[in-house]
Parts: C-alpha cells; sequence; structure tokens
C-alpha cells in the first residue's frame, strides 16, 4: 500500500510520501541502538519531566491533531480532541507512576538480600493501526520511553501526517531524537526489522492477520510480543436490565469511532422477553445520530476510514443475509467505493453467517436472542474473540457472577468497555495477549530480572 493521506470524507489524495528505503530505515535504527544505550542512564525525574511536557504539548496542540486525524481517518473533531486528551492523562499517568512501577521489589528467600529488577529491554517496534492514531501508539510509547526504552513506530500507511506529529512532539518535549522515531515504510520492511539483532521486541495492534505474521517473525527470532488485535465483543442485556439505559448505552458502545474499535460493542445477546423494545429503542438511539463532515462540530460520525473497509463490510452484511440473517435497520455504503456507512442493525445471525463468527468492523449491530443466562453466556463466549465484554443487569451481584464466567479480558457490568490508563487492556483467545496500560503494561518490556546476593 502507497502512504498516502487520504481523505475519506472527500475522497481525495491530501499528501504522499515516499516510503523510506531500507538504508533509510536502517540509518534510523541504528541510533535508535545507540541511544538505548545511554536513555536508560536518565532518571525516571528526568524520563517523567520530558513526559509531562509532552502531555502540556499534546493539550496545547489537540485542535491541530483533532484536524489531522479527521483529514486522514474521517473521525469527527470532537471525538478527536477527547482522543488526544486521553493521551495526556496517559502520558501524565506514567509521568507519575513509573518509578513506582518498576521500584526493585524485595522476595524473600534463603539469600541475604534478593529482590526483582526492571530493566528496560531496549529498541521496541511498534506496529499500530488507523483507528486511534495517536491513542494506539501513546498507550505503548509512554510507558516504553519512561521504563529507558526507544521506541520505532511503524504506523498505518494511512496515517503518516498523525505518525509525524506524534514524532514532532516527543521531540519538540526534549526526548532525544534517537528514542522515538516514526518509519514511514510499508509493512514489506517489517519481518526485515524483526530479525535484526537491535530490535529486542515488538508489539503491534491491529488485524489477526497482521499479528499472526508478526508474531511468527518474532518467534521465528526469539522476540518478545505484545499482540493487541480484534475483538467481537458481546454485549449481554439480561432480563432484569435497566433497558432503557442499556439501548442507550449499546448505541454509543457500538458507534465509537464510527464503529472502528477493537472494544466497540459488536454482539448485542438480549433476553428474549425484552429483544423487541430492545431493538426498537436502539434503532432509534442510532437514527438520531448525526453523520456528515468530520471537520464538522456538529458531526457524530464520521465515514470510516477507507472505502476498502466499508466495501468490505458490505460483503460481510450481504453475505450474512444471504445466508438468512435478516436486516431490522437499513444503512450501509450509498455505493461500493465509498467511505460513508450508515449504522445498521441485523438480527437472526447464526453460526455458520460471516457476522457470527467474524469481526464487523463498522456500525453493525448484531443481535442475538438469548433464552435465559446459560443462553447468554454461552452465546458471548461462543466467539474466536475475547477482548471486551459489558453485562447489563440491575443485580451487581449477577452481573459480577456472570463476568466471572464471560472469556474476555475485560468485563463491564452496567457500563461500556473502554480503557483507562489505571485498568490493564488486551485480550483473550484471537484478540491477542500481553497486556497494555496499567503497571502491567509498563512491565511487558522490561527483562524481569532475578538478582540474588548470597
Ligand atoms: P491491519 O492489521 O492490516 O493494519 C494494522 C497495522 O499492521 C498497520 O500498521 C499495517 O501496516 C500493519 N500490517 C499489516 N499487515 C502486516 C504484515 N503482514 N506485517 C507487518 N505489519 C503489517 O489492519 P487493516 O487496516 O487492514 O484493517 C483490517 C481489519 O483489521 C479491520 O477491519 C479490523 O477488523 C482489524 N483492525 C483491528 C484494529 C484494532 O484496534 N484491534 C485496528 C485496525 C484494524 P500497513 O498499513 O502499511 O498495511
Amino acid at each position: 500500500m502507497a502512504i498516502e493521506s487520504f481523505n475519506p470524507y472527500t475522497g481525495r489524495v491530501l499528501r504522499r510520501f515516499t516510503a523510506f528505503s531500507w538504508a533509510k530505515t536502517e540509518r534510523i535504527l541504528t541510533q535508535a541502538a545507540t541511544a538505548a544505550r545511554t536513555w536508560p542512564r536518565t532518571s525516571f525525574a528526568e524520563r517523567a519531566r520530558l513526559m509531562h511536557r509532552a502531555a502540556d504539548l499534546l493539550r496545547a496542540r489537540q485542535d491541530e491533531l483533532a484536524r489531522l486525524m479527521a483529514l486522514e481517518m474521517g473521525k469527527p473533531v470532537a471525538d478527536g480532541r477527547a482522543e488526544v486528551q486521553k493521551c495526556a492523562l496517559t502520558c501524565d499517568y506514567y509521568a507519575d507512576h513509573a518509578e513506582d512501577f518498576l521500584r526493585d521489589e524485595p522476595i524473600r528467600t534463603t539469600a541475604q538480600r534478593s529482590f526483582i529488577a526492571y530493566e528496560p529491554l531496549g529498541v521496541v517496534l511498534a506496529v499500530m493501526p488507523w483507528n486511534f492514531p495517536f491513542w494506539q501508539v501513546v498507550r505503548f510509547a509512554a510507558p516504553a520511553l519512561m521504563a529507558g526504552n526507544v521506541g520505532l513506530l511503524k504506523h498505518a500507511s494511512n496515517v503518516p501526517q498523525c505518525a509525524l506529529a506524534l514524532e514532532a512532539i516527543f521531540h519538540a518535549a526534549g526526548f532525544p531524537p534517537a528514542t522515538f522515531r516514526t518509519l514511514l515504510i510499508g509493512s514489506g520492511l517489517v519481518e526485515k526489522l524483526i530479525a535484526d539483532d537491535r530490535v529486542m521486541a515488538v508489539t503491534l495492534t491491529g488485524s489477526e492477520l497482521a499479528g499472526s505474521k508478526v508474531a511468527a517473525a518474532a518467534g521465528a527470532n526469539i522476540k518478545k510480543t505484545v499482540l493487541e488485535l480484534g475483538g467481537s465483543d458481546p454485549f449481554v442485556v439480561l432480563a432484569d436490565a435497566d433497558l432503557a439505559l442499556a439501548a442507550q448505552t449499546a448505541a454509543q458502545a457500538r458507534m465509537i469511532n464510527a464503529g472502528q474499535s477493537c472494544i466497540a460493542a459488536k454482539r448485542f445477546i438480549v433476553h428474549k422477553s425484552i429483544i423487541k423494545p430492545f431493538i426498537s429503542q436502539l434503532k432509534t438511539h442510532l437514527l438520531a445520530l448525526r453523520t456528515g463532515d468530520p471537520l464538522d462540530e456538529a458531526t457524530q460520525y464520521g465515514p470510516l476510514a477507507r472505502p476498502d473497509l466499508a466495501d468490505e463490510l458490505t460483503q460481510q452484511v450481504e453475505d450474512s443475509v444471504r445466508a438468512g440473517a435478516k436486516v431490522e435497520l437499513f444503512g450501509g455504503q450509498s455505493k461500493p467505493g465509498t467511505a460513508l456507512f450508515r449504522p445498521m442493525i441485523i438480527s437472526r445471525v447464526k453460526p455458520g453467517q460471516r457476522a457470527y463468527g467474524e469481526e464487523l468492523f463498522g456500525p453493525v449491530a448484531i443481535v442475538l436472542e438469548a433464552r435465559d443466562e446459560e443462553h447468554a453466556i454461552h452465546l458471548a463466549n461462543d466467539s474466536r474473540f475475547g477482548l471486551g465484554a459489558s453485562v447489563w443487569t440491575r443485580d451487581p451481584q449477577r452481573g459480577e457472577a456472570v463476568a466471572r464466567r464471560i472469556e474476555a479480558g475485560a468485563v463491564f457490568v452496567n457500563s461500556m468497555v473502554k480503557s483507562a490508563p489505571e485498568m490493564p487492556f488486551g485480550g483473550v483467545k484471537k484478540s491477542g495477549y500481553g497486556r497494555e496500560l496499567s503497571y502491567l503494561g509498563i512491565r511487558e518490556f522490561v527483562n524481569q530480572k532475578s538478582i540474588w546476593v548470597a
């Protein structure tokens, strides 16, 4: 894929970039490897000072960054500003807590003194997606840099300007340039980078296919990986749920980023006694949402990030309908090759249909009917994925009991799934492995070294 900024709302190419050659990439890698020897010698206080400055710069430039996202991948500017603010919060969080999270941990043994020391690994490659162009990267970069690692970013090929803007922020904040670099490369050079001895670990957020390729290359070279892949998150509405609140939140949870979020609710598993009013209320909330130019403050959802993503979603829906699914709310693309996709609801989704087994990365809500709680749990778990889930009931204890039985990295009771710097984020099954955020996230890319003094 060419590295170009393409406006999915207007269908115009904004800018084209020449991809870095291997020679240029290798030069940057050499500088990164050199920085990886000196950067860990800086104090936590010094790293925190720079990370707070990065947070300040993110806040100061939020309008400009939100505009870039609107132009390159269609995110409404109001949502873009919220994304940038969350990035700033996370930079502050790791600036404030990294030292505590990585403090030597005494362990009682027969030794005179024994403890775990957390030491940086060195150069970490991050392969990142376009859906949250700043958040996905900061979630990796803030803990990595605070831990004393050095980051190389290979961002998705359709968001090069966002990738360069983030690099500029870290540099303006005072991080030595070689500690965080953007590589404008296609995915073809990723395997070669992973094979290089100077790259110590890789993190990827994206599709299952990209995750498996990157993990295979890392496995062949014995390198640590963290994978944050897709999800088909269940949203379980039990018979005793607050129906109005559940339906309203369902619309919000399905429409995060025009439905292009790994933790967007995708499968609505609803008790049969309330399924009709649930669908009707969900429909009302989805129809009330305003679409338009992502640069317009009033726009609530924009186009999908690329026309091919909308074409693929249409295909998934059409194949499912051909196999027996029922359209409850008509929407979708106005014509093939265009990125705008209006919300849809489909029901009667059964095993064997694409909508049952695959991730629908856009504004299509799948409604599944559950006979009872056991059946709802079965449907929730009958998925290759295990990223997030939410459960709706007026009984918090019941909600917690159901939460424990759902196969997912996170379950929220009476709330939509969301990420926060304090809570670990990641999945099980085909949603990936490893955790980002919290103290667990910063400990992924460190040598957890045992030191024993006899
Ligand atoms: P990809 O997984 O293809 O892209 C994500 C990142 O991986 C990009 O930087 C991409 O680079 C890179 N990449 C792709 N293939 C390889 C490879 N073989 N080796 C190394 N790096 C690779 O996502 P798409 O943009 O194609 O979106 C397709 C689907 O992926 C979506 O419909 C959705 O289901 C899922 N997805 C999930 C996300 C999540 O948050 N978990 C985010 C984005 C997508 P390049 O852009 O240069 O190809």
